[in-house]
């Protein structure tokens, strides 16, 4: 398959790795929004977040939840950001499941998460509630 982060995976596309357990990786984003950008992948291919397993979820986020402590330590910055884009339509690029931690600083001009609040429409929400509710899978 010819994926960048699975060639990531198998080191046929070199990294500036992090981090590495049986089912995650962990390395710096080689275009970085801000020093510390690092980018956690489940070593199975999987494109987003409906194609993955729970328990590379799983293994991504506790990945994830290592390295956003040890960036903490080494870089101090007064935020992180995560991320996690699926699909063409929420501007993922590579379609390899991946999160972002994403350290922040006021002021370093980053515009990640930031929208102006505008109250719902209620009935809207109870119905569109109704629908997912239906679909949960316990
Ligand atoms: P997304 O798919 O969530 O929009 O972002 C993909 C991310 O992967 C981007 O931040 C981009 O800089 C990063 N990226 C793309 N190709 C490579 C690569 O070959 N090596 C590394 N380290 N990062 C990459
Ligand atoms: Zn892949």
């Amino acid at each position: 398959m010819d994926c960048i982060f699975c060639k990531i995976v198998s080191g046929e596309i070199p990294s500036v790795k992090v981090y590495e357990d049986d089912s995650a990786i962990a390395f710096m984003d080689i275009n970085p929004l801000n020093d510390g950008h690092v980018l956690i992948i489940p070593k199975a291919h999987a494109a987003t977040i409906n194609e993955i397993t729970q328990s590379d979820f799983v293994a991504v986020m506790s990945a994830t939840h290592k390295l956003a402590a040890a960036v903490q330590k080494a870089l101090n910055p007064e935020g992180i950001n995560l991320m996690q884009l699926n699909g063409r339509a929420a501007n993922q690029v590579v379609p390899h499941l991946h999160v972002h931690i994403v350290p922040r600083w006021s002021g370093d001009g980053l515009s990640i998460c930031k929208w102006e609040p505008m109250a719902g429409n209620m009935e809207k929400i109870e119905d569109v509630a109704e629908r997912i509710r239906s679909e949960v899978e316990n």
